[in-house]
């Protein structure tokens, strides 16, 4: 069984990482997708709204979602079983950071990342630019499912009233 690694942020998922997490599913038989933890990142969202969020998205049985927290990506990758790591690319700067990072990847576990070419209408996508157009009240439901449109409005309000 050929399993796929895909770690990230997500907060919140759009339906750009889930146009990758669907494209993948025609290569491998599994994905887990990583909701990865950094201490040196600001989230808007914890990591179990981060996971739940996914999986009320995604309704495919060969879609599993973890959390990691302080791990590196390609700890996690080993410890699911994952024979590659996926990430997405949008425009040039994604290529350099992404490219450093699979370089490091490789030379810490030997462990290969397959790059997803972001198809046009997620191009320009980000979970940062949801969050900010929320922000300001803005449409983001061609951006994201409707669950994660719905948590961001209760979680702006909630920070808003904190
Ligand atoms: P991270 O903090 O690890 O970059 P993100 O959730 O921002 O986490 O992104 C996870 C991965 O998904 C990255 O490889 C990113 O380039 C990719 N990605 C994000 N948005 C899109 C999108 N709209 N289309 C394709 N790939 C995307």
């Amino acid at each position: 069984m050929k399993i796929a690694f895909y770690p990230g942020s997500f907060d919140p998922i759009t339906n750009g990482h889930l146009d990758i997490i669907r494209r993948s599913l025609v290569i491998f038989d599994k994905v887990v997708v990583g909701v990865m933890t950094n201490p040196n990142k600001h989230y808007l969202f914890c990591a179990e709204q981060r996971k739940n969020m996914i999986e009320q998205s995604v309704t495919d049985e060969k879609i599993e979602v973890k959390i990691f927290t302080d791990m590196l990506s390609v700890k996690a990758a080993r410890q699911v079983k994952a024979c590659a790591i996926i990430r997405g690319l949008r425009q040039g700067d994604d290529y350099l950071f992404e490219r450093n990072l699979a370089i490091v990847n490789y030379e810490q576990a030997n462990i290969d990342t397959l790059f997803f070419q972001a198809q046009l209408p997620y191009e320009v996508t980000s979970s940062s630019m949801v969050k900010e157009i929320a922000s300001f009240d803005g449409d983001i439901t061609r951006y994201v499912p409707v669950i994660v449109a719905q948590s961001l409005k209760n979680r702006l309000k909630e920070r808003r009233e904190s």
